[in-house]
């Protein structure tokens, strides 16, 4: 259980960033690693609670928390990692940039708001087991002769792609972009996750043996039928990939961008592919308006301020969450409270219960501002009523703006329609709780089934069907 009494001993400590004006002149990552030192006493720090909410409430793919803890404080790596991976097909995209709903369900931070630092253990028990070798290919030993295609390879196809692939069965991953990785390698900046990490476990699955077909949009260069005669399964792991638009007077002015169009360009200039000079977004000297107040938001405004934006403002409509956990979010439930990100700490300006009510152009139809207006907020049965807040009417400056409101569903695709496959209210895809669509064979994993989420939980939901899929597999005659 690391050191008895190891919590009262040593503070939590977590490893913080590089400074802000070495890191905002490059993409690299932004997070430092702890000492072994340091480490060694963070992980002293957990007290193997008799109920272990960090494992149990808090952390969505079930890590067994405690106990590689005590392995890492003792120096077991190979036996932290084993019990790591029993769990988490990927710990090193969690140990990077999962919000660790983790540490918000340990105990000290019930009895002193200090969790134990989880993210940064998990992280050097996976970054070790791959430094020392411990992380070699582990092909199944024997195949199964069943196939299984799996569209898409963020961490839902990645995920449940692993899990069937070591159950013997051969996996095929198609994805429309040029590279596999999903969000972790086209949305989530480098400066929170280099994309040497989403190498480094492509390679792996490959030696593996699972198998990858980039630049391939499943439903237009290849139909259901083409699958359906080479595959005995099929898991959709697209995504929720349509973004919230904000139809307000002046959205078609040049300069008014869906985040993802920046995050993706930034991500294949970086990785060295070519990114036509019209999908080319370019922040340098500019004043940019981020609209939205959530992950893909921020994302925004780190990559606006390393291209050398003049101004980033980032506005939110929901109003300033509380500095500490909210009334309505007591432990152990992930809290409500205020967020500020890497990004946040590096520039910018951030305002709340604030709406935009019209973009303004020039003559050449460039956005030049936003009209924006306060907001008053009424909450009936829980959910938000929003008013204009007379008199309260403001302009930003803005040759820039980012529409980052979150993700209506998944993106259209004529395999679905040419399936039949049936849709949630939410215009997400309905499955049953073998995660099987209403077509047989037919599975969705992750943002696709779920609604946009977390890398964790669309890993977890990954795993979780890859089981189900091999069950429905071994019934098939
Ligand atoms: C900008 C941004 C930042 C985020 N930051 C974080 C974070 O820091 N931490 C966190 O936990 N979560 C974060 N999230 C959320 C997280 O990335 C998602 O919840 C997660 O990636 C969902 O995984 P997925 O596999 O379901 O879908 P995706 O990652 O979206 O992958 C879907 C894949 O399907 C492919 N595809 C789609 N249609 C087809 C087709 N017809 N044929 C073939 N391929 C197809 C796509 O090209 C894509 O590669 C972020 C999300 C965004 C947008």
């Amino acid at each position: 259980m690391g050191k008895i009494g190891g919590f009262l001993e040593f503070d939590r400590q977590e490893p913080g960033y590089r400074p802000k004006e070495e890191r905002i002149a490059d993409y690299r990552a932004v997070e430092r690693r702890l000492s072994d030192k340091d480490l060694h006493e963070q992980a002293a720090r957990c007290m193997n609670c008799g109920i272990p909410f960090c494992h149990g409430t808090g952390c969505p793919v079930q890590n067994v928390i405690p106990e590689f803890n005590d392995m890492a404080y003792r120096g077991r790596w190979k036996e932290a990692l084993d019990v790591l991976l029993t769990t988490n097909p990927f710990p090193e995209f969690t140990s990077r940039i999962c919000p660790a709903p983790c540490e918000a369900a340990c105990v000290l931070e019930l009895s002193n708001g200090q969790p134990v630092t989880i993210r940064e253990i998990e992280k050097a028990v996976i970054e070790t087991g791959f430094e020392r070798g411990y992380m070699k290919p582990r092909p199944p030993a024997v195949r199964t002769g069943k196939r299984v295609a799996v569209i898409g390879s963020g961490p839902a196809g990645l995920s449940v792609a692993h899990v069937l692939n070591q159950l013997g069965h051969t996996v095929v991953v198609y994805d429309k972009s040029h590279r596999p990785g999903g969000i972790l390698r086209y949305g989530i900046p480098d400066f929170k996750l280099e994309k040497w990490v989403v190498d480094r476990r492509i390679k792996l699955m490959m030696e593996e043996g699972v198998e990858f077909e980039n630049d391939v949009t499943v439903g237009i260069d290849i139909s259901y039928r083409y699958l359906e005669t080479r595959f005995d399964a099929v898991v959709l792991a697209a995504g929720s990939r349509q973004p919230r638009d904000l139809p307000i007077p002046g959205r078609e002015l040049k300069g008014v961008h869906y985040a993802m169009e920046l995050l993706m360009a930034q991500n294949r200039k970086l990785a060295g592919e070519v990114v036509p000079p019209e999908y080319d977004i370019v922040a340098e000297g500019k004043n940019v308006l981020v609209i939205g107040g959530g992950d893909t938001g921020s994302d925004c405004v780190g990559t606006s301020l390393r291209h050398g934006a003049r101004s980033v403002t980032q506005i939110e409509i929901m109003p300033k969450p509380p500095e500490e956990r909210h009334e309505s979010t007591p432990w152990p439930n992930w809290p409500l409270k205020l967020r500020t990100s890497s990004s946040h700490k590096e520039g910018g300006w951030r305002l709340w219960q604030v709406s935009a009510t019209q973009f303004v152009g020039n003559d050449e139809g460039n956005v030049v501002g936003a009209q924006c207006v306060e907001m008053n907020i009424d909450f009936k049965d829980g959910r938000p009523a929003f008013s204009p807040k007379a008199g309260s009417e403001f302009a930003i400056e803005a040759d820039l703006v980012f529409l980052a409101m979150g993700f209506v569903g998944p993106a259209t695709n004529p395999m679905l329609d040419e399936l039949g496959i049936a849709r949630t209210p939410r215009g997400g895809i309905a499955i049953d709780e073998l995660h099987m669509t209403n077509v047989p064979g037919v599975f969705a994993v992750g943002d696709m089934a779920q609604g946009q989420s977390l890398v964790v939980r669309a890993m977890a939901d990954g795993r979780d069907a890859a089981v189900q899929v091999d069950t429905w597999l071994k019934a098939q005659k």
